[in-house]
């Protein structure tokens, strides 16, 4: 009879042999997001509050965000590491952290029928050699047992957002981003690797709503953190 025999690897935080791309040790000390806005996914302090101060001021386009873990460190190297370095194997498992929280958090009554991708410009794909959400979304649909639907698309390259305001972002991204062919669903899951500011979400999710779609939830693997 043939005995299974796991995969010895080395964990990529550090450096011990394990079974896993990231030893147990590790895994526990990555910090996960535990009470955060229900609409944004910004990690807050408190239990109490479910809404951020941003979303209570403003209506978001998405009505839900599931994101695992904070954009700090030791996540923020695993997840350059990944999409910088192409770690697949890191990707890999950050998805599957991913996958776990949505399973749980994404009930049966409202859950998405497809997934959809947030699109990378052509000249970053070709760059990176891949678009890491269009990785973890191909996944998840895998896992989940539902379509992949690349339906969206980025015509213009943006440049760096981060001296602009929420505003200048939102009127900024209105230009990038077309609808390629009619969505047959009414409830989808937007995937991206990190959540930063929103203003790419809430851009895609209103897009996404003006061509028929009625309930976006947005699935990420981290968020930034205030
Ligand atoms: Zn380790
Ligand atoms: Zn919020």
């Amino acid at each position: 009879m043939i005995k299974f025999q796991p995969k010895i690897q080395i964990c990529r935080l550090c450096a011990k042999s394990t079974e896993q791309t990231i030893c147990p040790d590790c895994c526990e000390t990555l910090a996960r997001i535990k009470s955060a806005c229900v609409q944004c996914s910004l990690p807050l302090p408190s239990h109490h509050l479910t809404i951020c101060a941003e979303c209570q001021r403003q209506k978001n386009a998405f009505d839900h965000t599931i994101c695992v873990l904070r954009y700090d460190h030791p996540n923020d190297y695993l997840i350059t590491q990944f999409k910088q370095n192409r770690q697949f194997a890191i990707g890999y498992f950050l998805t599957e952290m991913l996958y776990q929280k949505v399973r749980v958090e994404s009930t049966n009554g409202d859950r998405p029928e497809c997934i959809v991708p947030v699109p990378a410009h052509w000249t970053s794909v070709f760059q990176r050699g891949f678009n890491p959400a269009y990785f973890i979304a191909k996944i998840l649909a895998k896992k989940l047992e539902i379509p992949l639907v690349d339906c969206l698309k980025s015509k213009k390259k943006h440049d760096k957002q981060k001296q602009l305001s929420r505003k200048e972002r939102l009127k900024n991204l209105n230009n990038i981003y077309q609808v390629n062919f009619k969505i047959p669903y009414k409830r989808v899951a937007l995937v991206d690797d990190v959540v930063t500011t929103g203003a790419t979400i809430q851009t895609l999710s209103a897009l996404l709503k003006k061509n028929g779609v009625q309930n976006v939830q947005v699935w990420a693997i981290a968020r930034t953190p205030k």
